[in-house]
């Protein structure tokens, strides 16, 4: 662990030194306002940073940078554009730990996982490079008096706005196509977190990104965030947040017509039958809530169980809580860090007395670890009920909530039994089981006998509050082009 912190401390110096600050058509600047606000480490509250407290000036200055980028960058070839992102990649790939180490120390997710996290962006960049030089591609509509040519254009400069979990990982998400698409974009990442958005700017230029198509404006949702979204230059906005802030984005982008792709909360069911693999779903319940922190949109923080195995299966699941080892995000060992900021802390405290008031039991877990930093015990709810407050809003935190049920209609009525639609899994043995369920449950993503194991080419999103539009192979690409159509005579 000392060695581990001292590198991060070397990767970190040049952010302690000179600050995080926003990066405009190849320019590393300082907000126009000269206004800067700290970003701390969950760990010990320690400042990182200054960070660039962007606001209009810096979006218009970075969207003028972005729209003189656009035209030179949408009509670069395909393969031209491949080669690029695929040597931003590469560069990622030389660059994981310096962008692991620091997330961990920015966000307080464990190393564990942040380390694929780091690869994981790679492996963004490399499946989108790849279907760049296609992305144009469209169909022949032939009719007895016409042959329609139908294809696809980039939208225009478009604006990321990314939430303070998995930062990186989720930036390269919605980056990598946007830019092999052809379109040029001004990303405003969570204040929270701050740090790894710049190492990307730095890591895509350095590799070979030409200037302006990529821009970074730091700042707080309300300021930089909103002038952003209500840009007249942006054609597009694609956002990762809580569903309440995705309301205020439409909004704000209602006057400017704004294209918006939403992905959003959650509070996903993790559904197990009696008849399921047992010690499989364990630990996939306990893995797809504790892990991250809990501090993850597909997390599985609603678990339900089948009332003749509920005792047995919720004291295992308590039992795998109670042992998950918690501390320095950067220690090896560490399943659960601190989470991201005391204030997102305090939410989640909040629903250990919630819980206790609704008359739930906390079965494991149900407290703050220690007086340093924003470290909270993985936590267990039982006797719950699905009309609860810890059943019906996300946490956001690794907390889960445990409600039995008696058989599938019961089931599938507690799982969709809320706002959210985003991610479900289920637990059974039985085809026709998982066929009744997956054909009626309200979520965008399922996985059967599985946590969550993405693929990038499927459509990843969610129904109801849990997003608009999908991500993932070819979907990304109807958000972020216009498909146009010609008529020739015949
Ligand atoms: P948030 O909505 O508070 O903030 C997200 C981003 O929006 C930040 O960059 C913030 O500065 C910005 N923002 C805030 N107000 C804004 C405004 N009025 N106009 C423009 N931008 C604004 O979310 P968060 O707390 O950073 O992240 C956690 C949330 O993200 C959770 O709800 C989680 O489920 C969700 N999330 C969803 C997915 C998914 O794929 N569905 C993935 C990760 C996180």
């Amino acid at each position: 662990l000392n060695d581990n912190i001292a590198k991060a401390e070397a990767y970190l110096a040049g952010f302690r030194k000179n600050g995080v600050m926003n990066h405009i058509n190849g320019e590393s600047v300082p907000a126009r306002s000269g206004k800067t606000f700290e970003t701390v480490s969950p760990v010990d509250l320690g400042k990182l940073a200054d960070v660039a407290h962007g606001g209009a000036e810096d979006i218009d200055a970075a969207v003028k940078a972005a729209t003189a980028a656009f035209p030179a960058w949408r009509d670069m070839p395909g393969a031209k554009r491949r080669k690029i992102l695929h040597a931003v990649a590469d560069a990622i790939e030389a660059r994981a730990e310096e962008i692991a180490f620091t997330e961990c120390m920015d966000t307080g997710q464990a190393y564990r996982f942040m380390s694929k996290a780091a690869l994981r962006g790679a492996e963004n960049f490399r499946f989108f490079a790849d279907k760049a030089p296609e992305a144009c591609d469209g169909k022949t509509l032939r009719s007895a008096t016409q042959i329609n040519t139908t294809s696809r254009r980039p939208i225009g400069p478009v604006g990321v706005i990314t939430p303070w979990n998995t930062p990186f990982m989720l930036s390269t998400w919605k980056i990598a196509p946007a830019l092999a698409a052809g379109c040029t974009v001004v990303h405003k990442p969570a204040e929270f977190s701050p740090m790894t958005a710049k190492l990307l700017i730095q890591i895509a230029e350095e590799a070979g990104l030409p200037k302006g198509v990529m821009n970074l404006v730091n700042g707080l949702g309300e300021d930089a965030g909103k002038a952003l979204t209500e840009h007249p230059g942006i054609k597009a906005i694609a956002f990762v947040g809580e569903s309440r802030t995705g309301s205020m984005i439409m909004a704000q982008g209602a006057k400017t017509l704004k294209r918006v792709h939403f992905e959003l909360g959650g509070k996903n069911p993790v559904i197990v039958f009696d008849d399921a693999d047992l010690d499989r779903a364990v630990d996939a319940a306990a893995f797809m809530i504790y892990s991250l922190n809990g501090e993850r949109c597909t997390s599985s923080s609603r678990l339900l169980v089948q009332d003749s195995i509920y005792d047995d299966f919720t004291r295992r699941v308590a039992e795998v809580a109670s042992r998950i080892k918690i501390g320095h995000p950067l220690d090896p060992e560490t399943v659960v860090g601190p989470l991201i900021h005391p204030v997102h802390e305090k939410k989640v405290l909040s629903y250990f007395d919630i819980a206790r008031e609704e008359g739930a039991t906390i079965a494991t877990g149900g407290e703050k670890v220690g007086t340093e930093g924003c470290y909270v015990r993985p936590t267990l709810f039982t006797n719950a009920r699905n009309d609860m407050r810890i059943a019906q809003e996300e946490i956001f935190g690794p907390v889960l909530t445990a409600i039995p049920f008696k058989d599938r209609d019961e089931a599938l009525k507690l799982a969709n039994d809320v706002q959210y639609g985003l991610s479900a899994y289920l637990w059974t043995a039985s085809l026709d089981t998982a066929i009744f369920m997956t054909e009626r449950l309200e979520a965008g993503m399922m996985w059967v006998n599985s946590e969550n194991v993405r693929h990038l080419p499927t459509p990843f999103g969610g129904v109801k509050s849990s997003g608009i539009g999908r991500d993932g192979g070819d979907w990304s690409f109807e958000f972020y082009m216009e498909t146009v159509n010609v008529a020739f005579p015949r």
